[in-house]
């Protein structure tokens, strides 16, 4: 069985193939698909957002289509950056104007107020007319947003991530620590029952 990831992140790519691996399933990316239209995230939640870019996607490629939508949820900001993650500090974010925007919004949060979670969205969808009937999993991760930036690993908020249960930031724990217990990790493990159960 193939199918396509909808996802143009590296990072992502990168844990969600090894999280797929051993299933038998041939996992493509959108650069095997040149052409492919870039999907708007317009959606006001992860559901909405993952659903279009696996269904798009899957209409593109011919292939069923799994999409990812993920993002940070602080407590102390009521649910932000949520959907926004990616685009946290405006136009030209990256990573580390997310991370001291972040640090910023939160600098007069005491450690009891600085509560976060990641989320994840995966959307798996088949081309139209497939009969592949839509599927959505969801999965999340609780943390705390640290003080300062720590470790080298990962990508996006990981060095702010303090996981309690290890002791470490995402970025400190490295990706096969971090995949056992992550947002996407978790979602990927449900994906992964609910594939065994398929014939596609
Ligand atoms: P998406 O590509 O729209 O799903 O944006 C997700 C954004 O949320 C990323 O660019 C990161 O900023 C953040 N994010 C999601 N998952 C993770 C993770 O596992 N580690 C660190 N940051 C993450």
């Amino acid at each position: 069985m193939k199918l396509v990831l909808a996802t143009t992140n590296k990072g992502k790519l990168k844990e969600i193939t090894a999280l797929l691996s051993g299933l038998g399933v041939e996992v493509k990316g959108l650069s095997d698909f040149p052409g492919c239209p870039e999907v708007v995230e317009d959606g006001k939640t992860f559901r909405e957002n993952a659903l279009k870019k696996a269904r798009e996607i899957a209409a593109f490629t011919g292939l069923p289509a799994l999409a990812d939508d993920s993002g940070l949820e602080v407590d102390a900001l009521d649910g932000a950056p949520g959907v926004y993650s990616a685009r946290f500090s405006g136009k030209d974010a990256d990573d580390g104007k997310n991370n001291r925007k972040l640090l910023k919004l939160l600098k007069d949060t005491p450690q009891a107020g600085r509560g976060c979670r990641f989320v994840c969205v995966l959307a798996f969808a088949g081309p139209p007319g497939s009969g592949i009937r839509e599927k959505v999993l969801r999965g999340e991760v609780k943390g705390r947003v640290a003080h300062e930036p720590r470790g080298p690993h990962g990508f996006g908020y990981d060095p702010l991530f303090y996981y309690h249960p290890a002791r470490k930031t995402f970025a400190e724990m490295g990706p096969e620590a971090k995949n056992r217990v992550s947002h996407r990790g978790r979602a990927l493990k449900k994906f992964r029952e609910y594939l065994k159960g398929q014939t596609l």
